[in-house]
């Protein structure tokens, strides 16, 4: 059982006012929020080691250097990979995705393909189209349901032995769907192919274990897991760590340069170019420590119980349609009122203190399967609650007066 009223006080920004009103942020997918222990590990790093790290023999750069790797162990320990250096630090899940793509993009050829899902971000299909295009690899797509399930028998017909990669969400951020990942993993694996996890929207809500999972690449970024924005991490297992080419070229990555030839720093740094985000690789250590604390069983059984509260809560109100109806699914909660365009209800309920996404959530093809603009999102964290849930639906409720 968690102590939500305790576990909101690490949060100064839920008690504040917006439009005069007490804030509801349910807009959790986007961006989660900092609890006080992340906000004072940046203060505290700024005010007592800031150092460039890797390469001053001075103290501060030693505490700095000491720090950044000490972070990297313990998100190896996070996430159960077997070397510290197959976690890259990232600024995001979109530079991960970035930088695995495009290095497929040299190692792919004509007569490739590669396989995304229906239920992708954006962000795990316009790399891989870059990737393609580089390369004449073909990219196909694994189909989904009307409930928002991918539908497996199909992926079992487009895979094949041209098959080389299958990248794929392990959690839809539009429709809250958790893929059967491990299948999935199991069955790219059967023809030979290397699988990227996109795991953005995962992490918040399960703690990703790799060996077990035994996927090539697993990305997820600090934000959504209540670290800075800016951080991320890229996991891979060595073997296609070394396969890849570098990504950027500058300082930290190499072992040699001359003119003619520059040879390569070995894992991790030669995905490590430049000057990284220093606090905030220290930092995410701090939020996933956090996280750890309240632990991720008692926070996917909490928000469980807001999801079935929050989806029976919001089907009372008439002409309330939810997209994204999977048996296996988390606190996202997708949906539209008949004949109201989604942005007019976003507006109102924000005047009402109530923080909601509402677009297409970065996933237009989710967005044009349906044949809808867009929808309302409303995304539950550990520290929201169930009377904030009954203060959004008076909210739409109240919009959708107004509005009709
Ligand atoms: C948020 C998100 C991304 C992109 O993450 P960034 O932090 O914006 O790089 C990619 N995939 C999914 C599923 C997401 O939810």
């Amino acid at each position: 059982m968690l102590d939500i009223k305790a576990i909101r006080q690490d949060f100064p920004i839920l008690s504040r006012e917006v439009n005069g009103k007490p804030l509801v942020y349910f807009d959790n997918a986007a961006t989660a929020q900092k609890p006080k222990v992340v906000e004072e590990a940046i203060k505290n790093y700024y005010e007592t080691i800031n150092a460039n790290i890797h390469r001053g023999v001075h103290t501060l750069s030693q505490l700095a250097t000491d720090a950044y790797e000490e972070s990297r162990l313990k998100i190896q320990q996070h996430v159960n990979a077997k070397h510290s250096h197959e976690i890259i630090f990232t600024a995001g899940t979109t530079f991960g995705i970035n930088l695995v793509a495009n290095g497929f993009g040299t190692l792919l050829k004509e007569g490739d393909e590669v396989i995304v899902s229906a239920l992708e971000h954006h962000s795990n299909i316009v790399p891989w189209q870059f990737a393609c295009e580089r390369s004449g690899a073909k990219l196909r797509v694994i189909p989904m349901n009307l409930e928002g399930e991918l539908i497996l028998s199909e992926y079992d017909t487009l895979l094949s032995e041209k098959t080389k990669v299958v990248a794929i969400t392990h959690i839809s951020n539009a429709l809250g769907t958790i893929n059967p990942i491990k299948e999935i993993i199991i069955k790219a694996h059967a023809v030979g192919a290397a699988v990227l996890v996109d795991g953005a929207q995962a992490t918040p809500h399960i703690k990703p274990d790799v060996i077990d999972l035994d996927c090539e690449f697993y990305v997820f970024s600090g934000h959504k897991i209540c670290g800075p924005t800016g951080t991320g991490i890229l996991y891979g297992k060595e073997e296609w760590l070394n396969k890849l080419p570098p990504y950027q070229g500058g300082g930290e990555m190499i072992k040699q340069v001359t003119f003619e030839k520059t040879t390569y720093a070995c894992l991790p740094h030669k995905f490590e170019a430049g000057t990284p985000n220093i606090s905030g690789g220290i930092v995410l250590g701090h939020a996933i420590d956090y996280l750890n604390g309240i632990g991720f069983d008692n926070i996917a059984a909490y928000e469980k119980e807001l999801l079935d509260y929050g989806t029976a809560r919001l089907l009372e109100i008439d002409g309330l349609k939810i997209y994204g109806t999977a048996k296996e699914k988390t606190s996202v909660i997708s949906f539209n009122i008949a004949n109201i365009h989604p942005y007019d209800i976003g507006v109102i309920v924000d005047k009402l203190g109530v923080a909601v996404r509402t677009g297409h959530h970065c996933t237009q093809p989710i967005m044009d399967f349906f044949e809808i603009p867009g929808t309302i999102r409303a995304s539950f964290s550990f520290y929201n609650t169930k009377e904030e849930i009954d203060i959004l639906v008076e909210a739409v409720k109240k919009a959708q007066t107004m509005l009709s």
